[in-house]
């Protein structure tokens, strides 16, 4: 009890004019250097980092959000928080915007509490910080609409002109829509080989550089089973109460749930119709084009359907989302991916439907042009929100496991 009125003390002293860290402008705000004794334990934490510590310290002596999602009670094992915590919590939130609706600190009270918002600032940062090569870092800030569809088209237009120069039967009606008449097999799986390779290794080192940062302690097989299931089966965006979260205002939904369910499998889905058509040329010999009732094209219609309704429902939430919990500068990058996948989808659809036409040639360079971009600026936009927060989702499942006491991340 003693300990609960020392945290309250403490929140209306953090909450009180002039004690909130001054927030720096975009271009600034992860230069600027702030220092925030005794609570932060000396370490240096920028003004973002800074003010989700204070909401930390605030909702650690309120906890009425408890059974939300995984981020209150990680923050319940901790009395301060330095700069890996925050930087764990932050991943650990998905922005479901629950604890904003709920809040009676959000503002206009003084406490001025908006932790979604102040998270979803943290986890853009740590993505910049994080990134490999860190230079390309700064593309998270970059990576909107419009160089996801300016490089989409730019990588279809060169395929497409690769072909043409190439000598191949581009803008025929081939039979059966043999898309292999028009760019060889081996070319295809050479340059989607190597980007694809590369956005893995990048995404792989960042998230091991988080990994290391906030030391996630022993991974036992249960604990990366228990967060397995709580990251494919999106637990925490039923809210706690399985309604669902917020989107526009104060109602529950599980819309989010569902439309990322749809996005996520989808996705899966057309990675294993890749998958096995590959086995099916080099382990049988069996060259594409394959019959719609095939295992490739079964796989790639049912997953490019769902991806499209998953990312063209995700693509509406967003648009309706509350400004006001969310981080306006993530807006470009989130709405760039989603863009992508729709792209995607719906070329990859368009390409089966129309594959004996002479439109095939075209619809395959531009459906070729999105994928490409979509794994080009996988390490550096959305998709890397999905990789980190599975990590610290893995962290949460140690944690549960291990800290019987208020812990810090540097434990
Ligand atoms: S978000 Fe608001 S209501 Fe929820 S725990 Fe924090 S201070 Fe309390
Ligand atoms: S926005 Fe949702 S996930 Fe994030 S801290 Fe609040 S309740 Fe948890």
């Amino acid at each position: 009890m003693q300990q609960l009125e020392a945290l309250t003390r403490e929140a209306r002293e953090l909450a009180a004019p002039g004690a909130r860290a001054e927030m720096g402008t975009d271009a600034g705000a992860r230069e600027q250097v702030i220092r925030f004794a005794p609570l932060q334990q000396m370490q240096p934490m920028t003004p973002h980092e800074t003010e989700v510590a204070r909401q930390m310290q605030i909702c650690n002596a309120c906890r009425y959000c408890e059974g939300f999602c995984a981020v209150f009670p990680a923050m319940t094992k901790r009395l301060s928080f330095a700069k890996a915590d925050v930087n764990y919590l932050a991943n650990l939130c998905h922005n479901c915007g629950a604890c904003y609706h709920a809040c009676q600190y959000a503002p206009p009270h003084e406490f001025a509490v908006n932790v979604p918002q102040a998270m979803a600032q943290v986890r853009l940062d740590t993505y910049t910080e994080y990134a490999w090569p860190r230079a390309f870092g700064a593309l998270y800030k970059r990576n909107g609409l419009t160089v996801a569809f300016a490089l989409a088209l730019g990588l279809a237009s060169f395929i497409a002109l690769g072909a043409v120069l190439g000598g191949s039967a581009f803008g025929s009606a081939i039979a059966g829509g043999n898309f292999y008449a028009i760019f060889p097999h081996n070319v295809l799986a050479a340059l989607f080989g190597a980007v694809f390779l590369f956005a893995m290794l990048a995404l792989g080192v960042g998230v091991t550089r988080f990994l290391r940062d906030i030391s996630t302690g022993e991974a036992t097989p249960g604990a990366l089973a228990e967060a397995a299931h709580d990251a494919l089966t999106l637990k925490y965006l039923d809210g706690g109460h399985g309604d669902g979260c917020n989107e526009a205002d104060d109602r529950f939904t599980l819309a989010r749930r569902r439309f990322h369910h749809l996005t996520f499998y989808g996705f899966m889905l057309c990675f294993a119709a890749t998958a096995v058509a590959t086995l099916y040329q080099y382990a049988f010999g069996l060259e594409a084009p394959y019959p719609l009732l095939s295992a490739p094209v079964l796989l790639g219609t049912v997953g490019g359907v769902s991806l499209l309704a998953g990312a063209s429902g995700l693509l509406w939430l967003n648009l309706r989302r509350d400004p006001a919990r969310t981080d306006l500068r993530q807006r470009p990058m989130d709405r760039a991916f989603i863009a992508l996948l729709i792209m995607t989808s719906a070329s990859g659809l368009a390409l089966l439907a129309w594959r004996e036409t002479s439109a095939m040639s075209a619809l395959l360079a531009v459906h070729l042009g999105a994928v490409m971009a979509l794994f080009a600026t996988m390490p550096y936009g959305k998709f890397a929100h999905g990789i980190f927060r599975s990590a610290a989702l893995v962290k949460a499942a140690i944690e549960r496991r291990t800290a019987k006491a208020p812990a810090t991340a540097a434990d």
